[in-house]
């Protein structure tokens, strides 16, 4: 049976972050293949068009011929949710045993997703510790504990690791904040977002003015 982790997101845009935490699930588990899912319509976020955030994508993952973009969400009528995204892929990869990787912030609203009781036992979930708060690894532990017992109250199991990155403060919020700085702020003022994001997703951003004042 083969391994298969789904790694869903905005992308908006995609960042070291996403790529470091997919990178290390891959060897960790290990892993066959990841599959990044880019949310077509995110329900609480405004982000930029799902064209942009997917050109972005491909550019990011291209070098890894381990990591695959599914569009699965454009193929969707009406709400997308995790749980059908499972099933969807499920039968273009049978006889597949299904890894869902997610951050810490994300995995703490599960019991709150769509029938999340559901598919909280279909697949193994791959935690990424993140700084939300200024946690530490036992505080991040405790919280996937509170998850876990939230979902065992109506007798739901789930199986979850953690993911062994380093913590890593990058966002997307983080490069679009910076973006628009760029775009308003003095030279002296600037701060770059090379670094935080793969070089030719920072040309693109560039290219196509994205998350700035003068944005498309
Ligand atoms: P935003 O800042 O707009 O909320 P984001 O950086 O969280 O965006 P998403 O595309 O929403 O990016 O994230 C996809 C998944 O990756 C989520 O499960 C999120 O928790 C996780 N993730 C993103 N960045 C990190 C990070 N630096 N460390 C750990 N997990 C992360």
């Amino acid at each position: 049976m083969q391994q298969l982790a789904i790694f869903g997101g905005t992308f908006d845009p995609v960042h070291w972050g996403h790529l470091l935490l997919a990178q290390t699930a891959l060897y960790q588990v290990p892993l066959e293949k990841i599959i990044w899912v880019p949310s077509l319509n995110p329900p609480h976020k405004k982000a930029v068009s799902f064209e942009h955030r997917v050109e972005m994508l491909k550019l990011a993952v291209r070098e890894n011929p381990a990591f695959t973009i599914s569009l699965i969400e454009v193929n969707r009528s009406g709400n997308s949710y995790a749980i059908n995204t499972l099933i969807d892929l499920s039968s273009f990869y049978p006889n597949t045993h299904w890894h869902w990787i997610v951050g810490l912030d994300t995995f703490q609203t599960l019991p709150r997703w769509h029938r999340g009781h559901e598919l909280a036992q279909m697949c193994d979930w791959l935690i990424a510790p993140r700084l939300l708060g200024g946690e530490n690894v036992t505080q991040s532990e405790l919280i996937c504990k509170q998850v876990e017992q939230q979902l065992r109250k109506q007798s739901h199991n789930i199986r979850w690791q953690f993911l062994n990155i380093p913590l890593v403060g990058v966002s997307s919020s983080l490069i679009r904040q910076l973006c628009h700085n760029d775009s308003v702020k003095t030279t002296s003022d600037r701060l770059s977002i090379r670094y935080l994001v793969p070089e030719p997703v920072r040309s693109y951003i560039t290219a196509h003015s994205l998350y700035s004042d003068k944005s498309e």
